[in-house]
């Protein structure tokens, strides 16, 4: 389906909003970039700003009217910060998005975005079918161009990702994911290393057993909360196996120079 969806940019004034929008694009899938008579076009600030997407530049069709830009279209859809004129039913792309991928795959689809300075015309909006708003502060509700495309291609993307592969919608969260590179630890690794912690700080004295106070629980909370794998607790271990050493080097340096002390 991303690659029956065209973006259209009506009259776009700033070259480098075209390579923003040319990246924002690449990054989400889509490939499809049609600008009505650019004030200018080729620039090399749309070039710069393209970054890693000046294929979809190079592939990026010219036309004269809006009209021409979306005539091989089924379904039109603008968008707009605020409405105006007669009143049209308004949806969010993130709705938009589930209608686009419910429709037969032969559907060709066009998202219009206006100018910087005054967005799409009331006559431009009526050649279209629906009408999307990016939910935002009323205050200041009009986005940067490239930003509102960003967001529109963002949704479709997610809503591709939703239907085509549902993991792929889901960060890695840690240890416990398959594709973590260690394996969890266990929580007996977990008890050894909080007799280990505890022994190491009796033996550097920030910790006595008579008066344990609430250490040792609001350790165990800290440690708790993250959910360690093998290798953090095999490298926790092993700084406290070498704090413990550099005590006992501090304590017999100690020992032996209270011993060298004159009586
Ligand atoms: N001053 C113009 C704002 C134009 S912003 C106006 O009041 O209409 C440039 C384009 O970005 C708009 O034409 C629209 O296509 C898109 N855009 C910006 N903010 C948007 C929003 N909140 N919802 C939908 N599209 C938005």
């Amino acid at each position: 389906m991303l690659e029956r969806i065209r973006i259209v940019l009506v009259n776009t004034s700033h070259p480098g909003n075209i390579g923003a929008v040319a990246r924002a694009m690449k990054n989400m899938g889509l490939s499809d970039l049609c600008l009505v008579a650019p004030d200018r076009f080729p620039h090399p600030e749309a070039e710069w700003r393209a970054s890693g997407a000046q294929d979809i530049l190079d592939a990026a069709s010219v036309v004269s009217t809006m009209q021409e830009a979306v005539s091989d279209c089924h379904l039109v859809a603008a968008t707009s910060a605020r409405s105006r004129g007669m009143p049209w039913p308004v949806e969010t792309p993130r709705q938009f998005a589930r209608a686009v991928f419910s429709w037969r795959d032969d559907v060709r689809v066009a998202i219009v975005f206006g100018r910087e300075q005054s967005g799409l015309s009331n006559e431009e909006l009526t050649y279209c079918n629906r009408h999307l708003a990016i939910p935002a502060n009323p205050e200041y509700s009009a986005l940067n161009l490239a930003m509102a495309v960003q967001v529109v291609a963002y949704e479709l993307y997610h809503r591709h990702l939703e239907l085509r592969d549902d993991d792929a919608l889901v960060p890695l969260s840690g240890p416990l994911d398959p594709a973590w590179d260690q394996p969890p630890c266990t929580q007996s690794d977990m008890e050894r290393f909080y007799a280990h912690l505890e022994d190491t700080l009796v033996d550097i004295e920030f910790h006595t057993r008579e008066r344990p106070r609430q250490l040792m629980p609001r350790l165990r909370r800290l440690f708790q909360r993250v959910q360690l794998d093998e290798n953090e607790v095999a490298i926790l271990r092993g700084i406290l196996s070498h704090t413990q050493k550099a005590a006992r080097g501090r304590y017999v340096h100690r020992f032996q120079t209270d011993t060298d002390e004159p009586t």
